[in-house]
């Protein structure tokens, strides 16, 4: 059971790493179409894997099943039988992918891939960020839990917003912190001894 677990996560991996490769070769040529079809193939897998009581449901037109993790999303099937978000922007004036984001399941590789996609689009962008930019196209359910995860992997983050520890200061003496009449108490900040160069004196 482990070894056939292990063979198919490795054939998905082969399958996401020449989905990368393919989408750099053709980005680079000028031709999205093929990219777009290998996206939608790939984010049909993930539904199908993650989604397929809702599927089922919204093809025979009944009620999603209970406590369906996407029920607040009112998903629609789209012409190509990719799950998207439902809403309701249907009248507003924007792009149908902006308008019905396609739902990617959270938990899964391809949700990884397109954070990681979207974290070097953005130059390491914060979780804010990350989401405005994902959100144009894809609803990731529970996405700010998924972001803050998968910023605490990237060490490039980790160790840029790393703070600094404090460093813990001793109780202050009881002549600071009694009250006295002025000049009771006084103190001189000490620092040295400086080894100064004194100027030679002229001989004549
Ligand atoms: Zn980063």
């Amino acid at each position: 059971m482990e070894k056939r677990y292990g063979k198919r996560r490795r054939r998905y991996e082969q399958r996401a790493r020449r989905f990368m490769r393919r989408t750099r070769r053709t980005r680079r040529a000028g031709n999205i179409a093929g990219v777009l079809d290998q996206l939608g193939h790939l984010l049909k897998k993930e539904q199908e894997k993650y989604f397929s009581k809702e599927i089922a449901c919204i093809e025979k037109d009944w009620c999603l099943p209970e406590k369906s993790r996407i029920e607040s999303l009112k998903p629609i099937l789209d012409g190509k039988m990719i799950l998207r978000v439902g809403g309701r922007l249907e009248r507003a004036e924007m792009e149908y992918e902006r308008r019905h984001p396609a739902i990617v399941p959270n938990g899964s590789r391809l949700a990884w891939l397109i954070m990681h996609s979207a974290h070097s689009a953005t130059k390491h962008g914060a979780v804010q960020v990350m989401m405005q930019h994902i959100r144009q196209k894809f609803w990731i359910p529970k996405i700010r839990s998924e972001l803050r995860s998968y910023l605490h992997k990237c060490l490039v983050c980790v160790r840029h917003n790393h703070r600094f520890e404090m460093q813990l200061m001793a109780d202050l003496p009881s002549e600071r912190v009694t009250a006295g009449k002025t000049f009771l108490h006084t103190g001189v900040d000490y620092a040295g001894p400086f080894e100064i160069k004194m100027e030679q004196e002229s001989k004549s």
